[in-house]
């Protein structure tokens, strides 16, 4: 009889993966009627539609794209969801110390990691002069967003997955659901937990592919990761990969994947592009500012490095270690 009820069990759980965004975006919940289910997960994938259209730099009609091509001219009007979250990329670059800043995209314009496109030099050069988060303008009144100087781009990439799955989680939750997971690449927002036990989410190995380097069970938050093996192409031994260092318009080396985990997928994606430019021990410094957000960070070494709160006392002497933010320094 057990074997009959669970088996019934299991079949209730409902899942799809699609390609969007660039990337795989899944859905997967506990839900009893199969009809309804369906309908939801179609309602979740409506919603990705939606938010790419408005939010993706690489469709030509949305919203942000009008913005890169008028906001230097004129304040161009956002509308409300956009607006709002482009003011919360802004925060989190003061809160980085510019290490997360939208406007990285005047350089990464010019990468294609498909067709192993990099800018030149000069390209570099000159480009970099427009990536600076204070050259956005907002004015709240209006809704509007202008730019202070020509050339300045704005790409929400690294923040906008943790939205969609944010979005999804919300819709999950509107229709009853308390058990489920909506992914978008690296991004994946958990609503409750897998039935009675945690979810096991694995971190992957940088460098073996297929292989996870970390599991770590978690209910009802949202993790992020961000590596150099998601888009990227290798040239002369050096890997080119698609998180920027603002201050020198370069991929950033140092880190291979940075994950962070917390309440809310938009801070955890965004943290987790964040840390990734910061590096061990001024991400992890962050980090242990930040009271409900933990990170995992994998070195250029393969060494693994964890924030404060994870930190496993008895293992402080061993190869892994946590760094503690220094008093006041938050
Ligand atoms: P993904 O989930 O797509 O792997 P991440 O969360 O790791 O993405 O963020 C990487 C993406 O963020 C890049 O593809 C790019 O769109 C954007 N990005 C790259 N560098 C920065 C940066 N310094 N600040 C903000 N966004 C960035
Ligand atoms: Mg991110």
């Amino acid at each position: 009889m057990f074997f009959l009820v669970s088996a019934a069990a299991w079949a209730e759980w409902r899942t799809d993966a699609r390609p969007k965004m660039g990337t795989e975006v899944s859905v997967y919940f506990w839900h009893a009627d199969e009809s309804r289910g369906k309908a939801i997960i179609e309602e979740v994938f409506a919603e990705v539609d939606r938010i790419n259209a408005l939010m993706s730099t690489y469709v030509e009609s949305s919203r942000i794209s009008d913005i890169n091509r008028r906001a230097a001219a004129e304040p161009v009007f956002a509308g409300e969801e956009l607006f709002q979250l482009i003011r919360r990329s802004l925060d989190i670059s003061v809160l980085t110390r510019g290490a997360f800043d939208i406007t990285y995209d005047s350089v990464g314009q010019h990468y294609d990691f498909r067709d192993r496109q990099r800018p030149d030099e000069a390209t570099t050069e000159a480009e970099r002069q427009n990536i600076n988060f204070r050259y956005v303008t907002l004015d709240t009144g209006k809704g509007t967003v202008s730019f202070e100087q020509q050339g300045v781009r704005i790409n929400l990439g690294g923040i906008a997955k943790g939205y969609v799955v944010e979005r999804g989680v919300d819709i999950l939750r509107q229709h009853g659901v308390e058990n489920g997971v909506v992914t978008a690449g690296g991004d994946s927002r958990l609503l409750g937990d897998r039935r009675g036990r945690p979810w096991m989410i694995g971190i992957r190995d940088p460098r073996e592919d297929g292989e996870v380097a970390i599991s770590v069970p978690l209910e009802d938050e949202a993790i992020s990761t961000s590596g150099d093996y998601e888009r990227y192409f290798d040239e002369d031994g050096i890997r080119y990969h698609h998180i920027i260092r603002p201050s020198s318009g370069r991929p950033v080396e140092g880190v291979h994947s940075a994950t962070v985990f917390g309440p809310d997928a938009v801070m955890t994606d965004a943290l987790s592009t964040s840390v990734f430019v910061m590096g061990v021990d001024e991400g992890l410094k962050l980090i242990g500012c930040l009271p409900d957000y933990e990170a995992i960070v994998i070195d250029a070494d393969e060494q693994i490095y964890y924030s404060t709160g994870l930190a496993d006392p008895a293992s402080a002497d061993a190869e892994s270690s946590s760094l503690a933010p220094a008093p006041g320094t938050c």
